[in-house]
């Protein structure tokens, strides 16, 4: 993909998950360009109408390299990740509602549908500071490790990717999981995905052709 390809896809990502409910008027995505910097929507832009304007190339100290307008104050969430983690190509970072409220009333994650238990375990970052200096940013990768999601204490959620459709199809399955468990838990008790149920969804439902489909069906409703 060109570098232009790149920042109207992640300006598409944005979009969907401001229209899905994840994203809200804040949030922020990223996708890396090369060692050192990567595409991020301005702090101050308008999620639910971005454009490729909004988008903007800094490096991983924050320092603006092309485009108008400053990061988001959590754009040390990325650069941290970046740099920890070499297979990561794209990051997203939201503060999803039922997700976050799992987190809020101290209930661990479980997998409860098939595709959310891609996602478990889940790390929780303990503490709902936002990832604003290079202390949180450090604590957020040593929680994440290498798993591929994490959630933030009464806070949110981060997904990481090879690619942007991956951090985005994490994101949207993680938070499906979090609505259908706290659902549950009204009139029952949540069922929990088995060791081996959770073996047979990562064999079957974790590979590029399901995150292209999950990915092409929020994008068909933009576009709807
Ligand atoms: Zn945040």
């Amino acid at each position: 993909m060109t570098e232009t390809e790149q920042k109207a896809q992640l300006v598409r990502c944005i979009k969907m998950l401001e229209r899905s409910g994840i994203m809200d008027y804040n949030g922020h995505a990223s996708v890396r360009l090369g060692q050192d910097r990567m595409l991020i929507n301005i702090g101050s832009c308008q999620r639910s109408a971005l454009t490729v304007d909004d988008i903007c190339t800094i490096d991983f100290d924050g320092k603006v390299l092309a485009g108008a307008g400053k990061p988001p104050l959590e754009f040390h969430l990325h650069a941290g990740l970046y740099k920890r983690r070499a297979d990561v190509h794209a990051i997203i970072h939201a503060h999803p509602k039922w997700s976050t409220i799992l987190t809020t009333a101290g209930v661990p994650y479980l997998p409860v549908y098939a595709q959310g238990s891609l996602l478990y375990p889940m790390p929780v970052v303990d503490s709902p500071n936002s990832i604003n200096n290079p202390t949180m940013s450090k604590l957020l990768a040593d929680t994440l490790g290498d798993r591929p999601a994490a959630l933030m204490k009464a806070h949110g959620a981060v997904t990481v990717g090879k690619s942007l459709i991956d951090a985005f199809t994490l994101m949207t399955y993680l938070e499906d999981n979090a609505e259908r468990q706290y659902m549950a838990a009204q009139i029952g008790q949540p069922y929990r995905f088995t060791e081996d149920e959770m073996a047979a969804c990562r064999e079957k439902l974790w590979n590029d052709g399901l995150f292209r489909r999950t990915w092409d069906h929020f994008s068909a409703k933009l576009d709807g």
